[in-house]
């Protein structure tokens, strides 16, 4: 049975591509993959694929008794279930080192960078693999959603110097038009339900002891979402009754560079804690917080010690 190449619940655009371009460049390896997620496409990285005339991985749910390379995490509680007898053979990815523990040696290829697929053009460059041009167009934009077209503080030079080699393999002459317009899908807020809204970008996290989720939604305008607040607060209220002592979701405005942190949380001063900052009404606007993984997950992690 092949490999399954597999992102994290709730996949972004950066698991979604890091498991197409990882099983590219394993397969040409002469390894037997298949790039999977644990889910479907949000509109965003649906917008990707279509452009780039890639298909969706397929969707697991339960990877017990497989082989697997994880791509853009390594904690066990963004796994699929089965993961305990699941053997994890390799991991790409550009977070901290998760709680996923292996019986046997694994190929780990793990950088401080912006994005998984700034890490994956270095491995096709490491063993000499030409990357296909839709892949790398794809790349692309997984680069320019995580790192908000250069904004977020997770940016780095090897994100930049990537997306610079990447825009010519895939004929891309403006990165910043095409990550703002791959932006603007991802703001699309019609027709979508709450729980796919604040499911959109959401992973829960254990801080030493403590089970939060904490979503995030970027969109051009924060405006657009006032609507909105009241009904995902409620979701949020759902959520938590399911377990946790807090769900916080970032309604990030990509152009003001900032995030207002919305909470359903049974200790608010948790909150003043990890960000000096007291929140009122179950929200908090954060200044120049973009990035969950640096601005806000370390934070928590340290007022949760
Ligand atoms: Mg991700
Ligand atoms: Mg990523
Ligand atoms: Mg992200």
């Amino acid at each position: 049975m092949s490999a399954l190449v597999l992102g994290h619940m709730n996949p972004d655009t950066d698991s979604i591509v890091a498991a197409l371009a990882v099983a590219d460049l394993y397969k040409k390896l002469g390894k037997d993959v298949k790039a999977c997620a644990q889910g479907k496409p949000t509109p965003e990285s649906e917008f990707v694929l279509k452009k780039f005339g890639l298909t969706a991985p397929e969707v697991v749910s339960d990877v017990a008794g497989q082989d697997i390379y994880l791509v853009d995490f390594s904690d066990l509680a963004q796994a699929p279930k089965g993961m305990d007898s699941a053997n994890v053979l390799g991991i790409v990815d550009h977070h901290k080192l998760g709680d996923v523990t292996t019986s046997s040696p694994l190929l780990c290829w793990i950088w401080p960078a912006g994005c998984s697929c700034t890490v994956i053009k270095n491995m096709y460059d490491f063993y000499g693999v030409e990357i296909p041009a839709g892949i790398a167009g794809a790349m692309l934009c997984a680069i320019l959603s995580d790192t908000v077209i250069f904004k977020s503080v997770t940016c780095t030079e090897d994100d930049k110097k990537a997306v610079a080699d990447l825009k010519k393999i895939a004929g891309v002459a403006d990165e910043k038009a095409l990550g703002l317009e791959m932006f603007k899908v991802k703001s699309a807020l019609e027709g979508a339900t709450m729980d796919e809204l604040l499911h959109r970008d959401y992973k829960d996290f254990n801080m030493n002891g403590h089970k939060i989720g904490i979503g995030q939604l970027e969109v051009v305008d924060l405006s657009m979402l006032e609507p909105y607040r009241k009904g995902l607060q409620e979701e949020m209220a759902k959520v938590k009754a399911d377990g946790r002592e807090g769900v916080f979701l970032l309604l990030t405005d990509i152009m003001k560079e900032g995030s207002d942190m919305l909470m359903v949380t049974d200790d608010e001063s948790i909150v003043e804690k990890a960000f000096g900052k007291k929140p009122a009404d179950q929200h908090v606007w954060l200044d120049g917080v973009m990035s969950r993984k640096k601005q806000v997950v370390p934070n928590f992690e340290k007022a949760f010690k």
